[in-house]
């Protein structure tokens, strides 16, 4: 098995029937009641980049509301097919920093591990969108096998991160060789999994998935949440199961205009990640350049407001760090709105939660 497309034809879990009675195929959006616009952009827009939506994200949609932020997130639209000058193949030129196929480093303590090019949902607005469609490759043990050799050549890698593709689309059998794989290499701490499959796909969190995980290494599981109304008694269920692994829980979000981008959405959003599932609010991402994506960007001026209202709405642990991942592996950035005026010698002038600006003369030992 190398895949969810194989994976499914196993006989014994619900999630293999969510995935089965979901959209697997373009073909399998004529049976949804779809505008005339996303039904012509649909074709062109799905040989661009894969379409699946498993049947559970998909009952999450209402038909009604022709901005629902589920549908907006899946189901393709013709804002895709426009292309703006500057717009980038790879926006975080993650294939500059490729040294072996399957790896990404870019900082020194870290790397990007790429098990599948293949997800259990497929995201309109993804950045690896031009990766995962020309790459388009599953597992196989031999794939991972230089990368594996080039994480133990290099001892200054502490956290070895698996995305893609979503890792949690494979088989047990296949994340349990990999987490071995990793854990045989004594300077490697922590395993870091980046997934949609909580959000997407929850009934695949099984005790099997997550026994395939435990081991030596730390697990701090990234989510990938983008609006509360992905919150439901499944991602629950899934993410208490996580939790009770062990496993530490952050959420990765990506600010997207008409989907996301309201201070209400945002809050609702970081409080339920928090309160509900218990997953720390870590990175909220500014659009990045990935084509065919104008239409889902904000402004940066948007982004850092929102965030300064969300910062005096929500305590400190709910609320996540806006950042840049910048073009040429510039690498992530805070782009919070900067709370200094302005300095005289030792005296700085900062404004407060509250607007005001206050003074703060550093006093320390010579
Ligand atoms: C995002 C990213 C990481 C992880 O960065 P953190 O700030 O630790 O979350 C690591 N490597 C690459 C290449 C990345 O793009
Ligand atoms: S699950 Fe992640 S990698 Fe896959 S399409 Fe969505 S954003 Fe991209």
């Amino acid at each position: 098995m190398t895949d969810l497309k194989d994976a499914i034809h196993a006989p014994d879990a619900t999630w293999q029937d969510d995935v089965r009675r979901g959209v697997r195929h373009v073909r399998d959006l004529d049976r949804l009641p779809l505008s005339p616009a996303e039904r012509q952009a649909a074709q062109e827009a799905a040989s661009r980049h894969k379409v699946r939506v498993p049947k559970t994200y998909l009952d999450l949609i209402d038909w009604d509301d022709p901005a629902d932020p589920i549908r907006a997130q899946v189901i393709p639209s013709p804002g895709e097919l426009e292309e703006a000058d500057g717009e980038l193949g790879d926006p975080i030129a993650d294939h500059d920093f490729s040294p072996v196929p399957r790896l990404t480093h870019r900082h020194a303590d870290r790397v990007l591990l790429f098990p599948t090019y293949q997800c259990a949902v497929y995201c309109r607005f993804c950045f690896r969108k031009e990766s995962l469609t020309s790459i388009g490759r599953g597992y196989t043990r031999e794939a991972q096998e230089p990368a594996l050799a080039y994480i133990a050549d290099h001892p200054e890698i502490r956290e070895v991160i698996l995305t893609g593709g979503d890792p949690l689309s494979l088989p047990d059998s296949a994340l349990a060789e990999i987490r071995a794989s990793i854990e045989a290499i004594a300077h490697v701490r922590l395993l870091r999994i980046h997934t949609r499959v909580p959000v997407a796909l929850p009934s695949r969190i099984t005790s099997g998935l997550v026994a395939a995980l435990q081991g030596r290494l730390m697990v701090t599981v990234v989510t990938h949440f983008n609006h509360a109304r992905e919150i439901t008694a499944a991602a629950e269920t899934a993410c208490r199961t996580m939790r009770q692994a062990g496993f530490v829980l952050l959420n990765q979000s990506v600010l997207l205009k008409g989907i996301n981008d309201s201070v209400e959405a945002l809050e609702e959003l970081c409080r339920e990640l928090m309160y509900r599932l218990g997953v720390k609010p870590y990175y909220l991402h500014h659009g990045d350049l990935a084509r065919g994506m104008a239409h889902r960007r904000t402004t940066i001026a948007e982004g850092q407001a929102l965030v300064e209202a969300l910062r005096a709405r929500l305590s400190g642990i709910c609320n996540p760090v806006y950042v840049l991942d910048l073009p040429e592996g510039g690498g992530k950035v805070p782009l919070g709105p900067c709370p200094i005026e302005g300095r005289d010698g030792e005296t700085w002038r900062i404004r407060g939660l509250d607007g005001e600006v206050r003074t703060y003369r550093e006093i320390v030992k010579a």
